[in-house]
This record gives C-alpha cells, sequence and structure tokens, in this order.
C-alpha cells in the first residue's frame, strides 16, 4: 500500500507471466496487485519473487496472503487448462541481490487454493472474492529469505502478501522483568526465558519464564522480593513511607514502627529508638525499645559463721523486658569466695555467699541487668550494697597429711594447714588408732606445729590418722582418714646389708673389713622404700587428667595471682614470676608457667601432667607446687619462685666463685631431694644442672618433672627416632640403650650433676657427639675430674657412672657421703693426682676402719 511506484518484484518469464497492475481498492483507493491469467494456455510456469526479506532474529515466519481467483467456471471457452491453485515458495539466502530467480533453490511451503471464506470485493463493474491465506515456515539458516509465488495456468491477482514472526511481549511477573522474546523455530519449541529483578528487588529464586510458539508466555517459576525498606506495589517495588520499615525482604510489606520507636525517612529497614530507649543486639526489629532496668530493691542480707544469704526483690521497673538477671560484686580483695548458685547471670533473687573470712567486714553489692544495660551506654546496671560482718568460724579441715621417716614403732606425721583456717591456729589435735581397732581405742597428741612424731606404735601395723586444727573459735572438723603403716625391722635390716654389700664393696674395690660391715647395718643407713610412706602415682593412670590434677594440685583463682615479668621460656610457653596472695596466707613470690593458646588436647595433657605430679611431693628440696589455673585461661601452674633461675646458667655466671663446702652444699640438697623421690618410686630420668632451680639461699631444687612419662619402657622404642629426645650425656647406658630408667639411671644423671656443679656448668663431654659419648662410655672412658676436684667427689662421681647399675650407690648413700664430707671438710682438701679411695669416709659411726689401698697397702682409722 505505502509503496508509490512499482514494486519491480522479479518476474519470470519477465513478459507475458506475472504483472503488476495498479487497481482501486473498496475505498476507491488505489492499490498495486500482481496479476496472471493465462488460462487459455496450457504448460503454464509463472514466477513472481519477492524482494529479499530479512530475517531479523525470527526463525519461523508466517507469510499471509490475500488474493482473488476467478472460478474456471464463470471463464467462458476455456478447456482443461484452467487452474484454481497456485504454489508458495521460499527460499533462504544471505544475498539480498539476487538478480534472477533460481527456481531449482526455492522450496515449495504449500500449494494455495481459493477457500470458501471468499469476500465479495467489489472491483469497478465486477465483484471478486477475497481469499486470505496464511503458511508459516522456519527460517534458520540464513540472513533473510525470498518468497516466491508460481502460477500454472491460473487467473489470480495478488492484492496483499504480509510477512511477519511472533514474539511473547515484554512483562513484568513476580517483580522479574522478561524482555520481548522471539518464539521459536518449531511450533512445539518453548524457548526459556530468565527474567531480571526490577529495581530494588532481590532474587528469591532463580526467575524463569517460557515463551510458547503462538507467542504467548507459560506460568512465571521463580520470582523476587523487594528489599529491605521497599514493598511490592503494583509490580514494582515502592519505599516504605515514614512511620514505616520493612526489616528482611522476605517480610510481607511495610509495617508500622514498634512502640518507643520511629522512623523519620522513606525506605527505612529498621525503626531508631526513641531516646532513653534501647535496643539489645539480639532483639528483632519488630520489638518494641526498651529501657534497663532500676535498681534490685529490699536487700536483706543473713550472716551465719563465715556465710551470708543474701536475698533482694526484682526491680521496680523492669524496663519492658523479662531477661533481668542479678550479678554480685564484693568489694575489696576477695579469693575463694564462693557463691551459689552463681555470682553472675542470676535469674534468682537469692545468693549464698561462703567460705568467707571469719570476723571480717564485706560489701556485697547486686547489680541489676537485662538485655539493653550494655547498650544503654552507661554500661553500668542499677545496683544496691549491703554491708556485714562475719562472724567467728572455726577452721576448716586439714586436706592432706603425710607420713615420713617410718620405722617400726614411730613414724613422722606432717600436714599443711587448712585452706580456711578462720583466724590464728593456736593448736592441731591428732587422732589415730590401729586400723584393726577401728575407733574403738585411739590415742590423741596435741602440736602447735604442723608435723608431729608418733611414737610407741606396734611394728607392721597399719594406722589411721585424723588432724583438726583448733582456732579461738573451737575445733574444725577432724581430717578424711589417713592410713600409714608402720615398718618390720627384720626387713629393713635385710634391705640394708644387701645394699652395702652390693654396691660399696665396689666403691672401695679392697674387700670391706668384716666390722666395717657389721657397723654400717645400722638403720642409719638405711632408707629403703617401705609400706606406709606415700608412693608417687602416674597422673597417666588416670583415664580422665582433670581428675588427677584436682587430687593433686589445688585450684587457685586467678584474681590471687599478679604477673609481673616474663622470666623465661619453657617448653609449653612464657614462664613469668609474680605474686600469689592465697586466702589467709602471707604474699609469697611465684613462678608461673602458663600454656600458650592454640595447645592440642595432648599438649594440655602433658602440661598439667607436671603439675599433678608435682603436686604430689612436699620436700623442702623439690620445687613446691602452690596450685593450678585451669578453670579459666591461659592455663597455669604456679610453683615457688626460684631468684636464682636455672642451676647451670647460675653456675656459669658465677664460675669460680663458690667454696667447695658451698658446692657440695648444693649437691647435697640436690642429692636430698633425689632421695626423696626415689623413696617416692619416682624416677626423673631427665636429671641435669639445667633442671635445678636456686633460690636466693643458694638452695636448690629439682624441677622439670616433664620428661618423667615422654619416655616408654618399650624396649623396641630405644631404637626408634624418639631415642633423640633422651639427653645422651645424662642418661646412664641402660637408659640409652634398652630404655631401662631406674633410681639407678637417675644416680648415673646425678653424677654427671655432679661433675657440672664442680665445674661450674661446663658442658659435659664439651663439644664431643652424642655418638661419640655412648661409644667412649661403651669403652669404659669416663668423664675426668673436673680442675680443683675434690678426689672424693670425683671418685664418688665414677660410682655413680659404674656400668653395672646394682653397683652404683643408691641416693640414701649418696646423701650420707656428703654428709660426712661436709662434716669434715678437710677430707675435700685433696685434689688432683691422688690414687687412694676414700673410703675411711663412709660411715662417720664407726669406731675404727682398716683398708687397703690398691698398692696393697693397710690403713687403720680410729675414732673417725
Ligand atoms: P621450664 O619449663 O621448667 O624448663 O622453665 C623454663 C625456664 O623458666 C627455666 O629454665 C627457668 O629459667 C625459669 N623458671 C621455671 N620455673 C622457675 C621458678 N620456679 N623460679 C624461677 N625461674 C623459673
Amino acid at each position: 500500500r505505502t509503496v508509490p511506484g512499482e514494486l519491480k518484484w522479479a518476474a519470470s518469464p519477465s513478459e507475458g507471466g506475472w504483472e503488476e497492475v495498479s487497481i482501486m481498492d473498496e475505498k476507491n483507493i488505489p492499490i498495486r496487485t500482481y496479476q496472471v491469467c493465462n488460462v487459455l494456455e496450457p504448460n503454464q510456469n509463472n514466477w513472481l519473487r519477492t524482494d529479499w526479506i530479512p530475517r531479523s532474529g525470527a526463525q519461523r515466519v508466517y507469510v499471509e496472503v490475500k488474493f482473488t481467483l476467478r472460478d474456471c467456471n464463470s471463464l467462458p471457452g476455456v478447456t482443461g487448462t484452467c487452474k484454481e491453485t497456485f504454489n508458495l515458495y521460499y527460499h533462504e539466502s544471505n544475498e539480498d541481490r539476487e538478480s534472477y530467480i533460481k527456481e531449482n533453490s526455492f522450496i515449495k511451503v504449500d500449494t494455495v487454493a481459493a477457500d470458501e471464506s471468499f469476500t465479495q470485493v467489489d472491483v469497478g463493474d465486477r465483484i471478486m472474492k477475497l481469499n486470505t491465506e496464511v503458511r508459516d515456515v522456519k527460517v534458520t539458516t540464513r540472513k533473510g529469505f525470498y518468497l516466491a509465488f508460481q502460477d500454472v495456468g491460473a487467473c489470480i491477482a495478488l492484492v496483499s502478501v504480509r510477512v511477519f514472526y511472533k514474539t511473547c511481549p515484554l512483562t513484568v511477573r513476580n517483580l522479574a522483568t522478561f524482555p520481548d522474546t522471539i518464539t521459536g523455530a518449531d511450533t512445539s519449541s518453548l524457548v526459556e526465558v530468565r527474567g531480571s529483578c526490577v529495581n530494588q528487588s532481590e532474587e528469591r529464586e532463580e526467575p524463569k519464564m517460557y515463551c510458547g510458539a503462538d507467542g504467548e508466555w507459560l506460568v512465571p517459576i521463580g520470582g523476587c522480593l523487594c528489599n529491605p525498606g521497599y514493598e511490592e506495589k503494583g509490580g514494582a517495588c515502592k519505599a516504605c513511607s515514614a512511620g514505616f520499615y520493612k526489616a528482611k525482604s522476605t517480610d510481607p510489606g511495610c509495617a508500622k514502627c514498634p512502640p518507643h520507636s520511629h522512623s523519620l525517612r522513606d525506605g527505612a529497614t529498621v525503626c531508631d529508638c526513641h531516646s532513653g530507649f534501647f535496643r539489645a543486639d539480639s532483639d528483632p526489629p519488630s520489638m518494641a525499645c526498651t529501657q534497663p532496668p532500676s535498681a534490685p530493691q529490699q536487700l536483706i542480707s543473713v550472716v551465719n559463721e563465715t556465710s551470708v544469704v543474701l536475698e533482694w526483690a526484682p526491680p521496680h521497673r523492669l524496663g519492658g523486658r523479662s531477661d533481668t538477671s542479678y550479678s554480685l560484686d564484693t568489694m575489696g580483695w576477695e579469693c575463694n569466695v564462693l557463691f551459689s548458685p552463681g555470682q553472675a547471670g542470676l535469674k534468682t533473687t537469692r545468693v549464698v555467699v561462703s567460705e568467707l573470712r571469719a570476723h571480717t567486714h564485706y560489701t556485697f553489692i547486686v547489680h541489676a541487668r537485662n538485655g539493653v544495660s550494655q547498650a544503654s551506654g552507661a554500661g553500668a546496671a542499677q545496683s544496691v550494697s549491703v554491708s556485714v560482718t562475719t562472724n567467728q568460724a572455726t577452721p576448716s579441715p586439714v586436706s592432706f597429711i603425710q607420713a615420713t621417716d617410718v620405722t617400726r614403732h614411730s613414724l613422722s606425721l606432717s600436714w599443711q594447714q587448712p585452706d580456711r583456717p578462720n583466724g590464728v591456729i593456736l593448736e592441731y589435735e591428732v587422732k589415730f588408732y590401729e586400723k584393726d581397732q577401728r575407733e574403738r581405742s585411739y590415742r590423741i597428741m596435741r602440736t602447735f606445729s604442723r608435723s608431729v612424731d608418733v611414737t610407741g606404735l606396734n611394728p607392721l601395723t597399719v594406722y589411721v590418722f585424723h588432724v583438726r586444727a583448733r582456732t579461738a573459735a573451737g575445733y574444725g572438723e577432724f581430717s578424711t582418714p589417713f592410713e600409714f603403716s608402720t615398718n618390720s625391722g627384720i626387713h629393713t635390716a635385710m634391705f640394708t646389708v644387701f645394699i652395702i654389700s652390693r654396691s660399696y664393696t665396689t666403691i672401695s674395690h679392697p674387700p670391706l673389713h668384716p666390722s666395717f660391715s657389721s657397723l654400717v647395718s645400722s638403720p642409719a643407713l638405711a632408707s629403703p622404700t617401705v609400706a606406709g610412706v606415700k608412693i608417687y602415682v602416674d597422673p597417666f593412670t588416670y583415664e580422665d587428667p582433670d581428675q588427677a590434677i584436682h587430687e593433686f594440685a589445688k585450684e587457685i583463682d586467678v584474681s590471687c595471682i599478679h604477673i609481673e615479668k616474663v622470666i623465661g621460656m619453657g617448653e609449653f610457653g612464657e614462664v613469668c614470676s609474680g605474686r600469689l596472695r592465697a586466702q589467709g596466707k602471707r604474699e609469697i613470690y611465684v613462678a608461673i608457667k602458663s600454656l600458650k593458646a592454640g595447645y592440642s588436647d595432648k599438649q594440655r595433657r602433658d602440661f598439667l601432667s607436671e603439675a599433678s605430679i608435682m603436686g604430689q611431693f612436699d620436700h623442702p628440696n623439690i620445687i613446691r607446687l602452690e596450685g593450678v589455673v585451669t578453670r579459666c585461661k591461659p592455663l597455669m601452674i604456679i610453683t615457688e619462685y626460684m631468684e636464682n633461675g636455672s642451676l647451670d646458667a647460675f653456675l656459669r655466671k658465677h664460675d669460680g666463685q663458690f667454696t667447695v663446702i658451698q658446692l657440695v652444699g648444693m649437691l647435697r640438697g640436690i642429692a636430698s631431694g633425689m632421695k626423696y623421690l626415689s623413696d617416692m618410686n619416682y624416677v626423673h630420668r631427665d636429671l641435669a644442672a639445667r633442671n635445678i632451680l636456686v633460690n636466693s639461699n643458694l638452695v636448690c631444687k629439682v624441677s622439670d618433672f616433664g620428661l618423667s612419662r615422654v619416655l616408654e619402657d618399650d624396649p623396641e622404642a630405644a631404637y626408634t627416632t624418639r631415642v633423640r629426645h633422651i639427653p645422651i650425656r645424662w642418661t646412664a647406658p641402660e637408659a640409652i640403650a634398652y630404655r631401662k630408667f631406674t633410681t639407678a639411671s637417675d644416680v648415673w644423671s646425678y653424677g654427671i650433676v655432679m661433675w657440672e656443679v664442680v665445674s661450674y656448668g661446663e658442658r659435659p663431654y664439651w663439644d664431643m657427639n652424642n655418638q661419640d659419648v655412648i661409644k667412649a662410655i661403651e669403652e669404659g672412658y669416663r668423664l675426668p675430674a673436673p680442675m680443683d676436684c675434690p678426689v672424693v667427689l670425683h671418685q664418688l662421681m665414677l660410682d655413680c657412672w659404674e656400668r653395672d647399675r646394682a653397683e652404683r650407690p643408691t641416693f640414701s648413700q649418696i646423701l650420707n657421703m656428703l654428709d660426712k664430707l661436709i662434716r669434715n671438710p678437710g677430707t675435700l682438701r685433696r685434689t688432683g693426682g691422688e690414687r687412694y679411695l676414700n673410703v675411711a669416709l663412709l660411715d662417720c659411726d664407726c669406731v675404727s676402719v682398716s683398708i687397703t689401698t690398691f698398692e696393697g697397702q693397710h690403713f687403720t682409722f680410729k675414732e673417725v
């Protein structure tokens, strides 16, 4: 209709076939038609081809043809040549200028006939019937296509040819926009289209829809939700107006601000609290803003000896919340006070505070808090306080009793002061009875000190002991029962003789004079491990390490510890010094070992095991455990503070500055500690000067109970990689070779410590490597006497380094030997080059001793 001149579609033949003719339509408007009407001639083959039609992304195009067709019957004189159909063809092509019609490249779409829906068209003086036929065809391979109409002998006028494709139109469904989409190539194909969320919305579930071949959208899947602060209105997201809010995209719509809150601007996601009102982090935006509670009311206290019951009423104003809780504070220095049911986060309004000091003034503060106390900025809880004075109270029970120096008829008991003395302890009372007798008959002893020698006991009998303390307030409760057994005299004597004959005959090399043997069998030398003396318990035998730690170590409240400075680095973390002020005790200096963060279960166990071991010992030459902190982090082990640090470093710092007697004094301390450990059946395994600590009075104490467990007694393991953990230079050959760790191997290490002490911290075997050391020892080499070393001391070292462990002295014998040296300093004077053994000093109870030197000379010492 819109082409003003000729269309000039290609026609074949160019003359006598299809012809372009202008006619008037029914409204008398000129239109262009193509006509052909060669009904009288046979074998017609007239082609008419459109111009090139760009495809424009379409995959299936529709061709609507309007035409008129003369009924053959209405034509006078036509024979069999007249037709009433024409053929529709198409041909896909990238070429928009194919100059002639390539009939062979066209594909037939259909044969088109006039159907019954003829419309009557009045053309001039004729009435014509206008047909409308639509065909569709898939065009997917080229940029465009041509259509062609083949006439085979009909009388036709093409009035209009309309070519179109179908789209599913742009639409918004479930807040997702779907663009105008061209339908698929086949009549059954669906095109999947992904929608995009409209402004101010976010995807709930991927929005999708299918476009059908007829240009209709199918049911939408998924969709979007309006962002917080926006709600859906007419397929778009609109901001919430002032006074309203929407917190989450899934909320159905904007809601009115909850009580005590407001929103001033459009698009609020949360409403702000009115001033003086707050919202806790965990409060939902839909919740009203609230206030902290007022102070608790009517606090009353009832004192019962060293306990106080505190009771109060809830605050007058709860601030619109139901999560009020209470916490308690005491004013002033307090440790180990018990709050029941607790000190903070309380829901009840009653607390019992116990384990307070007797006769002491306390102020208790009860705070009320709720979820917005923190947020209210003041941070402060509302509180009320009360002051009380505790009554006098009896001491708490003694928790631990120990027995030492057990003989056939006596033993020495010692114990620690009660945890809460509640005043000055005036006296201790010891009650004891034979276990078999129960409490039918018992004896009582009283003492001012924390120890007592109990005599007049029967041999080999188990006794039960209880101790209680008395203050001005009276007696406290008795301790739990502790059982100890007296010795069998026969057993002790036999044991002593055994040791003397096995060990000291070798030290003195020549055979002992018979009188010597009988002299040394006196009980003075005997200190075997016997029933009744406490035996060390390996904490690793406990399934639960916490059970062991609480059995052997006291839990210290961390508030009682003041850390001052870092003094060293241990295997598990820093070692600090500081002060400990336990309740009822004077402040003391302590060392604090802590377990560094990020530890494994095993590290925790190993770390605490040292405390579980140490806590079982009580001896002036063993480092004392004050307690542990296990209830809060970091975990800590608190021990007494040793001002001069480890012995090796201390000696190196003071090279040559001590007298021999001072050095022997140090060695004596170490031997005494080791004797105690061996009596308890404890094998140290890592005795070395670096593991001895020195205090300001030059007292040496054995420490470092970490290695005792690292090496297991598995003979196979000796040659595995773990052997590298063994401190080779300090370790006896049988312990290196097949892990035979015994008190005798500790004695070997002790010999090395002696050498380290006398040489002022020299490294044993200097710069020899470990393999050479093992080899040299195997071949009989032993460390020579350090410079100025008394012969007796070097000899004692050599004794400790006997290959056969049964030949080494016991710690008890070493201790006696050193005691004698201290009492007879003259014997220490002989140094270097001496070849005689000074065995005469083995026992000072001797009346006379005869010895033979290696050279066969005889000596007799009288009244030594
Ligand atoms: P340890 O982990 O026991 O080997 O301790 C590491 C270092 O901390 C030691 O070598 C000492 O220098 C120091 N140390 C450990 N315990 C104490 C203590 N009780 N008093 C003073 N210093 C200590």
